[in-house]
């Protein structure tokens, strides 16, 4: 076991070890399991992981339920404090996190510097102005006085997937933090790494043991025990469908709060007679983001048949000029893929587009990037173009920077294909028909509609999708109210 100190020798250190975060202590696994941390863009191996279990699991829960009646009870401008803190040491260290992130996940260090990490930042702020300003709500109807109270739930799970691993850790543990719980943090076991340096971190804020834990680990065994650990109050779960799934029916029969986050197959809509220049730009970048590893990415393209031809040629024109290479090139748009099954994956999706009659117009295969990255797990933006709405390639998830392209003939055939899929989570479209823009912003089966706009975030919008794309909401007050259980007291004023 290692005492109470702060390892930063991150940085270029060829052999990582990361340890859990259990009560202000950095520790090793129990049961002494570890797996390795692989660097997408070079595929070599570059330090370990802990693969903790039920032990693992169960100190962290002790130590949360231990540190709860007091992090619940601090005034929330005191918790408020803690979280500006550590806001301000991860403004710090932006430049550190984000070549860290870049390394774990294989995405352009750039955009880890320009997106992510900023995002951390942002997300630790906003929360803790939202804890101060969380109100609830009162009632007053003749002789009696309805309040509510919103308490803290406990200790809580926050499990959150590779894509944007510090960003989407952080949009969970800022808001359960804020609103008084105390938290155990599982980030993926693909990507650690800024998760063990945000627990340095929070160690340097001066948050008090036990608030924070972080145990890494595989999602079956480190996740499964977390989520099933009966002293855990309530899961805040993002990644996949089948895990949610999973997740939803241990939770269910015990009737504890769940927060899914789940999969995608997120149409983009361009009607003709939109700003094509920036429907281009729009969907290009919906598409390519992050490698397309995005839960919100644009994944199938449907544009107006009277210029499906003249999109479709300026689209794949544009997605041949994004550069592929070395994340820490800062001309590259496209790193690595996060892992070699993930590779392999995506690539056995392109063959099967192909088998289902698809024409692959650009991309549809692994780049080979010399040098340091020769080994890495790099794929070529690819476009498909000739496949119907109803088949496997338009319908599964891919998380890979593969698109389809689909014609349409008229509206209400663009929302039937949009919503033809088990998928509801985001769409955009793009028209310049102000009236038709709402209407099929209602019409369309998802829980974030961006008209002539894509990956637009104010945090105080509640973000979550429909169908198999989850259950819940995050985001602004609505996060603050998964992680608080409401309680109304009535007073009768006239019976005393
Ligand atoms: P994943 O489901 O494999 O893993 C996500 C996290 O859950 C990881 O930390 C993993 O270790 C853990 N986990 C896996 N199985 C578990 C189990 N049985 N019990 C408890 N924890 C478990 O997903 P991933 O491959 O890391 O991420 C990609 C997926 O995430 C895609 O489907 C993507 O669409 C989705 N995603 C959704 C959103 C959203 O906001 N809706 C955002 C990002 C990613």
């Amino acid at each position: 076991m290692c005492g109470n100190t702060a390892s930063t020798a991150f940085r270029y250190n060829p052999t990582v070890e990361l340890q859990n975060y259990v009560n202000g202590d950095f520790v090793e696994p129990v049961a002494g399991q570890w797996l390795d941390n692989v660097e997408p863009a070079t595929g070599q191996v570059y330090g370990r992981v802990p693969n903790s279990d039920h032990a693992d699991v169960a100190a962290a829960v002790a130590a949360a339920r231990e540190a709860f009646p007091e992090w619940a009870a601090t005034p929330a401008a005191e918790r408020a404090h803690y979280l500006n803190r550590l806001a301000d040491l991860v403004e710090r260290e932006l430049d550190e996190l984000a070549e860290l992130e870049s390394r774990d996940n294989g995405k352009p260090v750039s955009l880890a510097r320009q997106i992510d990490i900023p995002r951390v930042t942002s997300n630790l702020r906003f929360f803790a102005a939202a804890g101060t300003q969380f109100a609830s709500e009162s009632h007053a109807e003749g002789s009696f006085v309805n309040y509510t109270l919103r308490q803290p739930l406990g200790p809580v799970a926050c499990i959150s997937p590779w894509n944007l691993p510090l960003y989407l850790f952080s949009w969970k543990i800022a808001p359960a933090l804020a609103a008084g719980n105390t938290v155990i943090g599982k980030p993926s076991e693909v990507t650690p790494a800024t998760a063990h340096r945000l627990a340095e971190l929070s160690l340097e804020a001066g948050l008090p043991r036990g608030v924070f834990n972080v145990i890494h680990g595989e999602g079956p065994l480190a996740g499964g025990a977390l989520v099933t650990h009966p002293d855990i109050k309530a899961v805040s779960f993002t990644g996949s469908t089948r895990a949610g799934a999973w997740i939803a029916s241990k939770l269910a029969p015990e009737f504890r709060k769940v927060s899914l986050e789940l999969g995608g197959k997120n149409p983009t809509i361009v009607f003709a007679d939109a700003d094509l220049e920036a429907a281009l730009t729009g969907s290009l970048r919906a598409a390519f983001a992050n490698q397309g590893q995005i839960c919100l990415c644009g994944s199938r393209i449907l544009v107006e048949r009277s210029v499906y031809e003249r999109f479709r040629d300026r689209f794949v024109e544009a997605a041949r000029g994004l550069k592929v290479g070395d994340p820490r090139d800062p001309d590259v748009d496209q790193g690595a893929l996060v892992s070699r099954a993930h590779q392999e994956k995506v690539l056995g999706c392109i063959e099967v587009a192909r088998q289902e009659g698809g024409e692959v117009l650009c991309g549809g295969h692994q780049v080979k990037v010399p040098g340091r990255c020769q080994d890495g797990f790099f794929v070529a933006p690819t476009v498909i173009d000739g496949l119907p709405a109803a088949c496997r390639t338009n319908h599964e998830e891919i998380f890979g920077p593969v698109v389809t392209l689909l014609p349409f003939d008229d509206e209400a055939e663009a929302v039937a294909i949009a919503n033809g899929v088990e998928y509801g989570l985001a769409a955009s479209l793009w028209s310049r028909d102000v009236g038709r823009c709402h209407r099929v912003a209602a019409a369309l089966e998802a829980g974030i509609i961006w008209v002539n706009c894509w990956l637009v975030r104010d945090l105080r919008t509640p973000f979550g999708g429909v169908k198999h794309s989850g259950l819940g909401r995050e985001g602004g007050f609505e996060a603050m109210r998964f992680f608080t259980e409401p309680k109304n007291v009535c007073i009768g004023l006239d019976q005393a």
